[in-house]
């Protein structure tokens, strides 16, 4: 390892997973959703490993996000799912985006789908207003579901019912509603197409465990024990001294911290120390972590993520969604090394 943590893309497990959700959501064609740079493993390389797979389109937030898709893929659809900022139209007009619209006011000259909002109560207009914007350049109608990840589903048939019936007034209009949770919960909701993120990272839109729904981890961050000590009985570890040693305890300092997005609260969580599972200690800070030891010596590998210790996990630990944990891990080569893999 030549820097302090090295995170590793699989591209061959992140076109399993496309694949996997392929088959769950045909005959819907599979759109790739990589905003956010790809949930934080890589836009362009994410990107076209899921077109590889057979992706059919490529969805994004921000025009920019589309506009640097675009450099690398010359004759992929990009669709950005969000309103455009001031000033955004021309970078997506010059790099032929697709845009969802939210308002029924058109900006000229792009391919527009129109965001009906069914229940979100975010994005999306109402279906009076979608029905005034003339349909010469509209290629797609969408909604966005609040609670497909829900135990509870009702919430989410009345919505899934409310876009089909909205859907039947845009008769030959391509429809798309589901997420990656809908597309394996709601049959019912892929209609044309899914728009799928976080499954495709080998991430649970459900929050258990992804191999449960045949998916594998994409992502997986490795650093190491760079100085072993052991503190006293009565000694602390870290700020507010959050760790006392009731006896003698062998710890290990791990160069990564929360300003890596390894987050401050994950204090307790577990991780993988040369093969065995060793607890957090003490409170995480900006740049270390403090892990218990037991026989391990310093330069032993340290798996923050990946060898069986899950995003949901952490994600659990800190009260948080798996997608938090991945979007918030940095990969500043300044800090960290980042190694794409085809497995
Ligand atoms: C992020 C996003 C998705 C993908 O959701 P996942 O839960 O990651 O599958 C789909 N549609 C819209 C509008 C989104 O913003």
């Amino acid at each position: 390892m030549s820097r302090r943590s090295e995170l590793t893309i699989d591209l061959g497990a992140l076109r399993r997973n496309v694949t996997r959700m392929r088959a769950a959501a045909a005959p819907a064609e599979l759109w790739a959703v990589v905003k956010a740079d790809a949930y934080g493993h890589g836009l362009i390389d994410a990107a076209r490993a899921a077109l590889e797979a057979g992706a059919g389109a490529l969805c994004v937030v921000t025009a920019q996000e589309g506009e640097a898709l675009r450099r690398s893929f010359s004759d992929a659809r990009i669709l950005v799912m969000a309103p455009l900022a001031t000033g955004e139209e021309a970078i997506a007009r010059s790099a032929g985006l697709e845009v969802a619209l939210s308002s029924p006011v058109a900006p000229e000259g792009l391919a527009l789908h129109l965001k009906v909002d069914t229940g979100m109560g975010r994005w999306g207009m109402s279906v009076e207003e979608a029905e005034t914007v003339p349909r010469k350049r509209v290629v797609g109608l969408m909604s966005h579901l609040a609670t497909a990840d829900d135990d509870d589903s009702t919430y989410a048939r009345q919505q899934i019912a409310r876009f089909s019936e909205v859907a039947r007034h845009f008769d030959g209009v391509p429809a798309h509603l589901a997420n990656s949770a809908a597309t394996l919960g709601h049959p019912e909701a892929r209609f044309d197409a899914v728009r799928c993120g976080v499954a495709l990272y080998g991430l649970s839109p459900f929050g258990d465990d992804p191999a449960k729904h045949g998916l594998e981890p994409v992502l997986s961050w490795r650093s190491y024990v760079a100085l072993a000590k052991t503190v006293a009985a009565g000694g602390s570890v870290g700020y507010g001294r959050r760790f006392v040693a009731e006896r003698p305890t062998r710890v290990g300092v791990v160069p990564v911290g929360y300003a890596d997005g390894f987050r401050r609260g994950l204090m307790g969580t577990e991780v993988v120390v040369g093969g065995s599972r060793r607890q957090v200690v003490g409170a995480v800070s900006m740049d270390a972590l403090v892990v218990e030891l037991d026989e391990e010596e310093e330069g032993a590998t340290v798996t923050l993520l990946g060898d069986g210790v899950l995003a949901e996990e952490h994600a659990r630990h800190l009260g948080a969604i798996n997608y938090e944990i991945t979007t918030g891990i940095s990969s500043d080569p300044l800090r960290a090394d980042r190694k794409v893999v085809d497995g």
